[in-house]
C-alpha cells in the first residue's frame, strides 16, 4: 500500500522551507508522549518553527497538509493503539511515535558510550565524541498464516491473552536470520508444525516501539503441540469452525487494524495466495 505521506527527507536540514510549512494554515502538530504512547493533534497556532523541538514528518499526498511532531507529557490524549484512527493519522502517529521514543531512549553512542545529539531533522543522531551517525533501528518481526493441506488455518492462544483470544503465530527475527528462516523456526518452536513452503505477503510498521511486522503465508503439516508457557493452545481451524467460534463469542481474533487481522480476514474470504 502506498504511503499517504510525502516525507521530503531531503528537506529535513532546511529550516527555511520547514518554517514556511510550519506556519501554513492547516499544518498539524502532533504532541506525542513517549512513555504512554498517547498523542494529541493541534494546529501550530502561529508559533515559529523550532528545529530544536519540532520534527517534520511529511506532507499529506493530495492536499499537502504538513505534519510535525513534538515530544511532550500528556495526562490524557488519544492512544496510538486506538483502532479508529484514520489511515493518515495512523501513519503520522506511527512515524512520530517511532522517532520520539527513539530519542527518549537513545541518548548515548553504542560504540563509545558518549552522549549523542539529534541531527538531520531528528531522523539521525551524532555522537559527540566519535562522530558516529546513529539511526533509529527497526526490529524485524514475522507473522504467518500457516495452512494445512485442507486449507485450515493454524491459530494460537498466548497464555498472557484473555481467554479465547487467538491469532497467527508470530515472533522476532533473530540476528543473522532471514525472515523466511524465522518463520520456519518460530512456527516449529511454538507449535511443532513443520513448514514446506513459505511466501511473503506484506508488511506493517508497528510502533510499540519500532518493529516491522512482515506477513507470510506457509504450508504446514502435523498436529500442533504447545509448551503451555508461551502458547496455551494452538489448533487447525476451518473457516466454518472459526465463524462459529467468533459468532458464539468463544473466540476472538485481532481487528483489521493489524496485519494479523487483515491476513485472517483474507483467509476467511478465500483471498490468500497459495504458499506452494
Ligand atoms: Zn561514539
Amino acid at each position: 500500500m502506498r504511503s499517504r505521506l510525502a516525507r521530503h527527507s531531503e528537506l529535513r536540514p532546511s529550516p527555511e522551507v520547514l518554517g514556511e510549512w510550519f506556519a501554513a494554515t492547516g499544518t498539524r502538530l502532533l504532541t506525542i508522549d513517549p512513555d504512554s504512547s498517547r498523542f494529541a493533534v493541534n494546529s501550530t497556532d502561529g508559533r515559529a518553527y523550532d528545529p530544536g523541538n519540532d520534527i517534520f514528518l511529511g506532507r499529506e499526498v493530495g492536499d499537502g497538509t504538513a505534519w510535525f511532531a513534538q515530544s511532550g507529557e500528556l495526562a490524557n490524549g488519544q492512544s496510538a493503539r486506538d483502532a479508529g484512527l484514520s489511515p493518515v493519522l495512523r501513519e503520522v502517529v506511527t512515524v512520530g511515535l517511532a522517532i520520539v521514543q527513539w530519542h527518549a531512549t537513545s541518548g548515548f553512542c553504542e560504540r563509545c558510550g558518549a552522549s549523542s545529539t539529534p541531527s538531520n531533522g531528528w531522523f539521525e543522531r551524532i555522537c559527540s565524541r566519535c562522530g558516529r551517525q546513529i539511526y533509529p533501528r527497526t526490529d524485524p518481526a514475522m507473522i504467518c498464516a500457516v495452512l494445512d493441506e485442507r486449507d485450515r488455518l493454524l491459530l494460537g492462544h498466548q497464555v498472557s491473552w484473555p481467554t479465547g483470544r487467538c491469532s497467527l503465530l508470530a515472533g522476532f527475527v533473530e540476528a543473522g536470520e532471514s525472515a523466511e528462516q524465522a518463520v520456519i523456526r518460530e512456527v516449529g518452536e511454538e507449535s511443532g508444525v513443520q513448514l514446506s513452503a513459505v511466501r511473503y505477503l506484506a508488511s506493517q510498521p508497528w510502533p510499540f516501539p519500532r518493529s516491522l511486522m512482515m506477513g507470510f503465508v506457509a504450508r504446514g503439516s502435523g498436529e500442533p503441540v504447545v509448551d503451555g508457557i508461551e502458547l496455551g493452545w494452538a489448533q487447525w481451524v476451518s473457516r466454518e469452525e472459526l465463524a462459529e467460534g467468533l459468532a458464539s463469542g468463544e473466540w476472538a481474533v485481532p481487528s483489521s487494524v493489524s496485519i494479523a487481522g487483515r491476513i485472517i480476514a483474507r483467509w476467511r474470504a478465500g483471498e490468500l495466495p497459495s504458499p506452494d
